[in-house]
């Protein structure tokens, strides 16, 4: 029996899944198996409850819980940290986990107990969840603000601009009323950054999980009449 951290120890910081094993299907199949696994400390009504403490699961990280890792999450010891402000200290922290229950449990047990908007965070990045696709940015709260989906926290936030003004092209949709479709224009864009975790809108995965989407209705294909 091997231990899990055996299983890592290359790249700078030794935390990359060692290359002997990368392409091994049943240690692959293991680690996703473990992480399936971490879905039972979800309660059906979508709390972690253990110990007497209770902390209800964003969706976004909900969704995590039911996905399969990628290849990026798999070769990487520690995919995901949880983060919070110390109300003592007034800084930011975060802790790195190895599994999303892990830290779904850190934050239920301990985290929001200092910061009430504790927040797991994907190092990779997740993209948006399929029934909320096309719905971000949107205003939300008391005064109405704009949120925007964050792929790295999974849950929508506030993002600020960055105090130098730094801008940076990217292809943006647009509606267009000539062509009554939606175009991909080259849109100088302001840097925005999650208040939270700190991931920008320059991400692939923000861009595409903040924008909109057209719905493509597949006919049915005329039957070829055969002789
Ligand atoms: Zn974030």
């Amino acid at each position: 029996m091997t231990r899990r951290d055996e299983l890592y120890g290359e790249g700078v910081s030794g935390n990359r899944l060692r290359g002997d094993l990368s392409s091994n299907r049943k240690v692959i199949e293991l680690l996703q198996r473990h992480h399936q696994r971490g879905n039972a400390i979800l309660s059906s009504t979508g709390y972690c409850v253990v110990d007497g403490h209770a902390w209800r699961v964003p969706m976004g990280v909900q969704h995590a819980l039911h996905a399969r890792l990628t290849f990026a999450q798999i070769a990487s010891k520690y995919p995901w940290y949880v983060t919070w402000v110390s109300p003592t200290k007034r800084r930011r922290f975060s802790k790195n986990f190895m599994d999303l229950s892990s830290a779904i449990l850190f934050v239920t047990k301990k985290a929001q107990y200092l910061d009430p908007a504790a927040a797991v965070v994907s190092h990779h990045g997740m993209y948006i969840p399929i029934p909320l696709m096309g719905k971000f940015p949107r205003k939300m709260g008391k005064p109405p603000r704009t949120h925007y989906w964050c792929p790295r926290c999974m849950c929508p936030r506030r993002f600020a601009r960055s105090d130098n003004g730094d801008t940076f092209y990217a292809m943006k949709k647009e509606w267009s009323n000539d062509k009554l479709r939606y175009e991909m224009k080259d849109r100088r864009l302001a840097l925005l950054s999650c208040t939270i975790c700190g991931g920008t809108n320059r991400d692939s995965k923000f861009r595409s999980s903040n924008q909109p989407v057209s719905h493509v209705v597949l006919r049915s294909r005329a039957r070829t009449r055969r002789r």
